[in-house]
């Protein structure tokens, strides 16, 4: 069965929902003229906010992280969005010298021998790059939803972090069954590892396929303790928060 059918479903509430996150769009990129961007994981939310954006005309850049250790089909959503959309994701990757170093210093799978290991690895793949991709940018939009899991069940649709950057969460209170819902009623294009069970897809060591009823990010880290389970792209505490009321236009 393909993800649209096993996860989608219509919620009461689904039309507001969308329309509410349109808006929130369509504000972001009023708000940000040629300084909003979507840091998108080419996972299923981000493909759902990919089409808000070209379906609506919205002006929102779309850029990504390589880290050099991306599934092949995650790579593949590259020209496909572009086919699709007429889009292009700009790509953002660690300095290669610096890999270099860290793999030959650390090895390819430090990841699996520490917690510090892996946050390096993180840091070196992932928030080095995000800094260059965020650079001149005063909001960027993310997929992060309240369901994905414990550590983003009070996820705002809205943070402002310390230099006074927005962080936008339009789809936070979308649950699974609307994004698949979205993803299948409008033939948006997504990666196939969705239909394998794998419901978050980051790097390919980080990253199984989930049993159903599991956490929907039980498949990353799964070797950690749940509370340590995320990258450092999204920290779970320390940001002024705002919640911004917005209707639906
Ligand atoms: S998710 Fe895994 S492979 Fe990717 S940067 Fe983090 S530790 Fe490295």
């Amino acid at each position: 069965m393909r993800a649209p059918e096993r996860y989608g479903r219509v919620r009461e509430g689904h039309a507001q929902r969308l329309a509410l996150a349109t808006e929130r769009l369509r504000q972001a990129a009023q708000a940000h003229p040629e300084r909003v961007v979507l840091a998108t994981s080419l996972g299923a939310e981000d493909m759902v906010l990919t089409d808000l954006i070209a379906r609506h005309r919205l002006g929102i850049k779309l850029a990504t992280l390589d880290t050099g250790r991306l599934h092949a089909s995650t790579l593949e959503m590259l020209p496909r969005i572009e086919a699709r959309y007429g889009l292009k994701v700009r790509v953002y990757s660690p300095p290669a010298q610096a890999v270099i170093h860290f793999v030959r210093e650390r090895g390819l799978d430090v990841m699996r021998e520490s917690l510090a290991g892996r946050q390096a690895c993180c840091a070196l793949r992932k928030l080095e790059p995000l800094q260059r991709l965020l650079d001149g940018h005063t909001a960027w939009v993310v997929g992060l939803r309240r369901g994905q899991s414990s550590n983003r069940a009070e996820q705002p649709f809205e943070t402002v972090d310390e230099t006074g950057r927005c962080k936008l969460a339009p789809l936070a209170d979308w649950s699974q069954a609307d994004v698949w819902h979205y993803i299948g009623e409008h033939q948006v294009p997504y990666n196939p590892l969705h239909d394998a069970f794998h419901p978050s897809i980051g790097c390919e060591p980080c990253t199984r396929a989930v049993a159903l009823g599991e956490d929907e990010r039980a498949g990353r880290w799964w070797w950690e303790h749940a509370s340590a389970q995320e990258c450092g792209l999204h920290p779970v505490a320390g940001a002024h928060q705002q919640d911004t009321e917005v209707h639906a236009a």
